[in-house]
């Protein structure tokens, strides 16, 4: 921790990402993180490869995250965010960090892969945000409305409403604090929950129709195909919490999304899929996940595969097995 503050505070040009296909914690510790370093008169670029979901849209200063980096911009540190492994930021990542001298890794996925020259990895934290805090702390930077409603965002999403697992007690600390600088839960619940699209609605109503049960009770899959998509007028960044229905039915202990990716139809009969997964508590689904060539948390992981759809659920159901 000492080291990375004293690295941040000695940066002038600071290039701070989190991973593709971002969440609430994704983008609401980038947007943190990344006001913090400006209130410290640093130079920061806020970057995320994929477009923000709408559902994020309200978030203060969201228009600063760029997709595309122009080329010309030296960094002398990067601040990545909430990812489990360097390639989660996308497939610039590569050619981005190549140029950058020193990598600052925050997160706390159970799988990540160490990368970076400092650390700060916690898997007890419940969110990125809650360590993003304890860096804007450290830093002696104040806590404005901006930050507070990117930090509550987080915490409130990556908890599931102060639901999920990962619910501990800082994330209520943390929010009470957020709350007292002038963050309104209402408000903040009104734009993240309360503003779905119909096409949503409608999608979601094929979700919880494709759901399937292994024969023991114990897994289910939900399946979402780009035809169901089009059929609906849904975005694919419109699926946030689908697989919480799959995950909550009685005895289940796993729940699969299977999410045909857009352009992901291949000729020879297979397509591009990403699968999440969800457990009860009692089972690791982020040892699954790696075993597929993703990673995650205990409870929630993910990964990306080419197959046949078919095959994909036959592989997916022989894990009920084991359950
Ligand atoms: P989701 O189901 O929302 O895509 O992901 C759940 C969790 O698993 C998130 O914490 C996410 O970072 C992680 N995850 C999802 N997909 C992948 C993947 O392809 N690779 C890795 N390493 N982690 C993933
Ligand atoms: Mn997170």
């Amino acid at each position: 921790m000492n080291k990375i503050i004293s690295q941040l505070k000695k940066s002038k040009n600071i290039f701070v990402a989190s991973h593709i296909n971002p969440d609430g914690d994704a983008i609401g510790s980038l947007i943190a993180m990344g006001l913090g370093l400006d209130w410290l008169k640093k130079s920061v670029t806020f970057y995320n490869e994929s477009s923000i979901p709408a559902v994020y849209r309200f978030l203060p200063e969201i228009n600063r995250i760029v997709q595309k980096l122009d080329g010309k911009s030296e960094y002398d540190t990067a601040i990545i965010l909430d990812c489990s492994d360097i390639k989660r930021i996308g497939d610039d990542a590569f050619s981005i960090m190549e140029n950058i001298q020193l990598v600052i890794n925050i997160d706390h996925h159970i799988t990540n892969t160490q990368f970076g020259h400092y650390k700060l990895i916690n898997t007890s934290a419940c969110a990125t945000a809650e360590l993003v805090y304890n860096i804007i702390q450290s830093l002696d930077v104040p806590i404005n409305m901006a930050i507070a409603t990117s930090i509550y965002t987080a915490i409130l999403t990556d908890t599931g409403s102060f639901r999920f697992s990962n619910t501990n007690i800082s994330a209520f600390k943390i929010c009470e604090e957020m709350i007292k600088v002038g963050v309104e839960p209402y408000y903040i619940a009104k734009n993240v929950y309360g503003k779905y699209s119909a096409g949503r609605l409608k999608l979601l109503n094929l979700a919880l129709n494709s759901i399937e049960i292994s024969y023991n009770g114990k897994l289910s899959i939900m399946t979402l195909t780009q035809n169901m998509f089009k059929r609906t007028g849904a975005y694919d960044d419109d699926i946030d919490g689908f697989i919480n229905y799959a995950r909550s039915i009685e005895h289940v202990k796993v729940a699969a999304l299977i999410h045909e990716q857009s352009n992901g139809k291949k000729k020879s009969g297979c397509g591009k899929f990403h699968v999440s997964l969800r457990s009860d508590g009692t089972v690791d689904v982020a040892k699954i996940a790696t075993s597929f060539g993703g990673g995650g948390h205990y409870t929630a992981s993910g990964f990306s595969i080419e197959a046949n759809l078919a095959d994909l659920k036959v592989n997916i159901f022989k894990l009920a097995e084991d359950l």
